[in-house]
């Protein structure tokens, strides 16, 4: 399962939306599924059907992470134009195991919408999503 409060959600929304129309991607960090922050990442190759972390600020990020006590949670990237569904590349593409991978849908763009997958070894399992509201934060 994957929790993320709902202003969690409404940032990676809106980072898609300011990336559209290619792709946006970012790590999420947190405990035990539960994100605790978000961070919005540069595509390394903007495209409409493709997204590549930058490898520098994926480095810098991951230090951050460590000093905060976070794990990785999980990677977001958008599709611009298909489904919320992870593409080939994304299932050849998936190199965390222990990753959720969010993937937002700006097919109709007023409306995003988002799904989350464990991808291992080519196998793609849908997970849960819980969206929550609480102040903790
Ligand atoms: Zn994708």
């Amino acid at each position: 399962m994957l929790i993320l409060h709902k202003d969690s959600l409404q940032e990676i929304y809106a980072h898609c939306d300011g990336a559209y129309p290619n792709e946006a991607c970012g790590i999420l960090a947190g405990r035990d599924g539960r994100v605790e922050t978000v961070y919005p990442m540069t595509n390394a190759e903007p495209s409409p059907s493709f997204y590549l972390i930058d490898a520098q600020e994926q480095f810098r990020v991951m230090k951050q992470m460590r000093q905060a006590g976070e794990d990785l949670v999980g990677i977001y990237h958008s599709h611009t134009g298909s489904p919320a569904y992870p593409s080939a590349t994304d299932v050849s593409l998936a190199y965390y195991p222990e990753a959720h991978y969010l993937i937002v849908t700006l097919m109709d763009r007023a409306h995003p919408a988002a799904r989350a997958y464990s991808i291992v070894d080519g196998a793609i399992a849908e997970v849960e999503v819980r969206i929550h509201s609480e102040e903790y934060r």
